[in-house]
């Protein structure tokens, strides 16, 4: 995971279709052996590199990612005190 990057699947949401797979450019999403309480394969994240683009959230049909960046957190903070 990249620094200042925090990605949270939740693996009750997804329901497999693997969009995000597709579209991640890192190609650090995997679906899991696992199931969730659905009966769904969910989708994990594997080791390696994410840049934080957010072609995985955006395409989730479910919302089922998350991501924080830092970055946001920065620039909302700065946002707020300039008001
Ligand atoms: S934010 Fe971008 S790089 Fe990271 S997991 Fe999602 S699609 Fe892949
Ligand atoms: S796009 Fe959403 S529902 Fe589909 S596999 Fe990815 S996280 Fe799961």
């Amino acid at each position: 995971m990249g620094k200042g990057i925090n990605l949270k699947v939740n693996k009750n949401r997804c329901k497999g279709c693997g969009l995000c797979i597709e579209v991640c450019p890192q190609k650090i999403l995997i679906i899991s052996r696992s199931f969730n309480k659905f009966g769904y394969h969910f989708v994990e994240v594997a080791n390696g590199d994410c840049k934080g683009c957010k072609r995985c959230a955006i395409i989730c049909p479910d919302a089922a990612i998350e991501i924080f960046l830092e970055q946001d957190i920065l620039t909302k903070t700065i946002y707020k005190e300039n008001k």
